[in-house]
């Protein structure tokens, strides 16, 4: 049973300095001191205050780079003690957090694949509870929004509430434009279910490429989550992981720069924020609809082959009253109108007809 989650505002955290977006920045993963001062002085310098580096990584194949383990942590302490930046890493363990707490890191996230699974996320919950760190969930690498709520519920029922999410994406067999599918209406869902939760988006591992970076960013700032995390390092060819989709800090600081930030506060035109994001929203779900019309009229194509290599009229009138007649049925349920679907639907049917005629009569 889904429950209402207890969260505090992210304002109270003491991470992150007024203003948003809400900036976490830092390399894929710590390779070396130097990297790490080096990356994290010039991150300082553009103003951001939170930063990430990946201590223990989950690589797809054995024998890559793992990460340096524990003792990044004194790496990343050195930028606490020294550059007064808040640190943060990924734990995917109970003897992680342990680690984690031994060195002074000031926020966790769980990551993709650990959210994926709940023995893992509650042990992490166990081992946070008392603890009082923030913890952000990226979203699992499966596009299951229950599987990601439940992780949060484990943690919250551990009394975690300094609790936010990140969203990088989901997995697909198809090779698509990113590394990682946005599926923004999860996002929405999420955010509508959730509203007081603080939102980031991890545009890094969504695409894969940083050329892809600040498309993303402008999308989710539209949508209006209020946070970002991005990889960043000070010389992300010689990267040791994700070496295609980091920036340079200075590369990040211009980006940044580019970006339209909308207005969250209460003295901002309340109106225009809510129709902007409402909008952004619909373009979302435009792009859903075309994508799946597209899939639609490939099979029509397949089947107008089909028909036409068994020599089958085209025409088949009595199925298409009754796939009408349940699509006017199902759509009451969503409270469409009855003459709009059958609009719809009979304009999709028209096109597919067209379609199938023009491969019959393609000799
Ligand atoms: C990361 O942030 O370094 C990471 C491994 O991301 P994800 O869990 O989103 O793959
Ligand atoms: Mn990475």
């Amino acid at each position: 049973m889904e429950k209402n989650l207890e969260i505090m505002p992210v304002g109270r955290w003491g991470l992150f300095p007024d203003g948003l977006p809400l900036m976490i920045a830092g390399p894929c993963s710590a390779e070396s001191e130097v990297q790490i001062m080096e990356t994290a002085r010039r991150l300082k310098a553009l103003g951001i205050n939170v930063f990430r580096a990946g201590i223990w990584k989950p690589r797809t194949h054995p024998n890559t780079f793992e990460g340096v383990g524990t003792k990044g942590l004194k790496w990343l302490q050195r930028v606490k003690n020294e550059l007064g930046m808040k640190i943060c890493t990924e734990v995917a363990s109970e003897r992680h957090v342990f680690d984690c707490l031994k060195f002074g890191v000031d926020m966790v996230w769980i990551g993709a694949r650990t959210t994926a699974n709940p023995f893992l996320v509650q042990e992490i919950a166990d081992a946070l509870k008392d603890t009082g760190i923030p913890v952000l969930v990226k979203n699992p690498v499966n596009p299951d929004l229950d599987l990601w709520i439940g992780a949060l519920e484990r943690l919250n029922q551990a009394g975690i509430m300094k609790l936010g999410v990140i969203h990088r994406g989901f997995s697909t067999f198809e090779k698509i434009r990113y590394r990682n599918s946005p599926e923004w209406q999860i996002a929405i869902e999420l955010r509508s279910r959730y509203p007081e939760m603080p939102f980031f988006c991890d545009p890094s591992h969504m695409a894969g490429d940083r050329k892809y970076i600040r498309e993303l960013s402008q999308r989710s700032l539209d949508l209006g989550l209020e946070g970002l995390m991005i990889e960043s390092h000070c010389d992300p060819t010689c990267a040791l992981s994700d070496a295609g989709q980091q920036l340079l800090p200075e590369q990040l600081g211009e980006m940044m720069k580019s970006l339209v930030v909308r207005a969250h506060d209460t003295d901002s035109p309340e109106y225009k924020e809510n129709i902007d994001q409402l909008r952004a929203q619909i373009d979302v779900i435009d792009e859903s609809l075309l994508s799946l019309l597209g899939s639609r009229m490939g099979i029509s194509r397949q089947i107008g082959e089909y028909k036409k290599v068994n020599n089958i009229a085209i025409l088949q009138t009595s199925r298409w009253d009754s796939i009408l007649e349940r699509m006017i049925a199902k759509g009451a349920e969503y409270g469409l109108p009855e003459h709009f679907v059958t609009v719809v639907f009979n304009a999709i049917h028209d096109a597919s007809v067209q379609v199938q005629n023009d491969i019959l009569s393609d000799e």
